[in-house]
């Protein structure tokens, strides 16, 4: 049965659970909300299932793969397509094309408190609550079997994740029902703890004394494709309220992401979007306007054939493998295990405010250095006018 000793080695993807057929694996959030397997010894029947079903490996499957993907910088052809995606709108084309064809798309979405959950549509009003990149980990409990339901009633079902999701999907669904299974994975940084991301709400709530309606965890409609900056709406506000990007931060990412085992490109999927970062070696057009634009991959046949399909929809730019390599397509991120180990420890102790202050996250330390930041920015603007 399987036993995650080192949280390292687990990415949360809910695979074993899932396969189990006693029901013996519960999933269980540790004090950052992350979730990892638990067994309940005497309901187990000593199968091992849930061992072989695990994807979080470098053995995971790398069979359909072409021997090297086809690489494309990509943008719809319809500019507010664009401008209400992350990058160029790519995973829009993909699923419009899927669900025109009577099939079903998974997708991460905010709920109601905006946590961060997968969740499944059918018409793309639902689809369009997947636009857009949450630097949460997605919550997939009872996803997989759903898709697997779906695939068994002969659905055809587009699933959009990271890499460790959708390797875990590929291996919980077998050979069998691959064939009606599109699988698009992102180019994955990591993913931070979803009981900071639901702390750091509340205490923006606290601060300014109203809740929370809107949240956009890179606003490119106010600050362009390539800044990092979160803007958030209050009920009975008008307008967006700018945060830096003090959310998005290693110290509570997953611990699994620094062993990730899919930063390369032999792909867990059929298709890889990202942002195109490097773009203007490709094409020095296609981004003029800094609205963003998609790095694609083809990673599989079915992958490719998909691109066909949707093609028309797009401008597309056959790329060079070597110009696409971005650190998360060559190597893990790094994370600083002794400053992690502080901020969890304080966060465990003394709570959310503490950790963070510590940290210079929120508070005084954050004023400071956003001061700083902004007198550095005035002084270069001043020099290089
Ligand atoms: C946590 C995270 C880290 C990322 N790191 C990088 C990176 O290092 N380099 C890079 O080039 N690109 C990264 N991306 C991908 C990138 O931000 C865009 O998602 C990608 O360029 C697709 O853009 P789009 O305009 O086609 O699609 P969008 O319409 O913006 O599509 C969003 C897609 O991302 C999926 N998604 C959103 N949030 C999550 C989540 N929390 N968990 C799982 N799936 C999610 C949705 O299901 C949907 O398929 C990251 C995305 C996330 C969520
Ligand atoms: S990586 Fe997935 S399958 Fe493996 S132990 Fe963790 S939750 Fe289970
Ligand atoms: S070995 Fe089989 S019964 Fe036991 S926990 Fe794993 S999947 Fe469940
Ligand atoms: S970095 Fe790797 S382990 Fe972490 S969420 Fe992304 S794919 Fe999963």
């Amino acid at each position: 049965m399987i036993n995650v000793e080192n949280k390292a080695e687990c990415c949360g993807c809910t695979a074993c659970a899932s396969i189990c057929p006693t029901e013996a694996i519960s999933m269980q959030p540790d004090v950052l909300g992350f979730l990892y397997p638990v067994v309940t010894a005497d309901k187990c029947v000593n199968c091992g299932l849930c061992e072989k079903v695990c994807a979080f490996n470098d053995d995971y499957s790398k069979e359909s793969n072409l021997e090297q993907p086809l690489a494309f910088a990509v943008r719809h052809k319809q500019i507010s397509e664009v401008e209400h995606s992350r990058s160029g709108a790519v995973f829009v084309a993909i699923s419009d094309y899927i669900l025109e064809c009577g099939g079903v798309v998974y997708g991460a979405a905010f709920t109601d408190d905006f946590s961060v959950v997968h969740k499944r549509a059918t018409t793309k009003e639902q689809r369009d609550e997947f636009r857009g990149s949450k630097y949460v980990q997605s919550n997939l409990d009872g996803l997989l079997l759903q898709v697997k339901a779906d695939l068994k009633n002969g659905i055809k079902v587009l699933f959009s994740g990271t890499p460790c999701q959708t390797a875990a999907l590929n291996s919980f669904v077998g050979k069998r029902l691959r064939e009606n299974l599109l699988l698009v994975d992102i180019v994955c940084h990591g993913v931070p703890a979803p009981n900071v991301w639901l702390d750091y709400l509340s205490f923006l709530e606290s601060e300014k004394g109203r809740r929370i309606i809107g949240v956009d965890f890179r606003d490119k409609q106010q600050f362009g494709w390539s800044a990092h900056r979160e803007t958030y709406r209050y009920e009975g506000c008008d307008g967006k309220f700018t945060v830096g990007s003090s959310f998005y931060n290693t110290l509570y990412f997953r611990e699994s992401c620094a062993e990730c085992k899919y930063t390369n490109l032999q792909r867990p999927s059929d298709i890889t979007i990202g942002d195109f970062w490097g773009w203007e070696k490709t094409d020095r057009n296609i981004n003029a306007d800094n609205k963003g634009v998609s790095l694609v991959l083809c990673n599989s046949e079915k992958g490719y054939e998909l691109f066909s399909d949707v093609k028309e929809n797009l401008i597309f730019v056959p790329a060079s493998l070597g110009d696409i390599l971005q650190p998360n397509l060559v190597r893990p991120t790094t994370l600083d295990d002794a400053a992690r180990r502080i901020f969890v420890n304080d966060y465990s102790s003394k709570g959310f405010y503490y950790a963070m202050s510590r940290q210079g996250l929120i508070g005084w330390r954050l004023s400071l250095k956003l001061f700083v930041g902004r007198t550095k920015e005035f002084i270069k603007r001043i020099i290089f006018r």
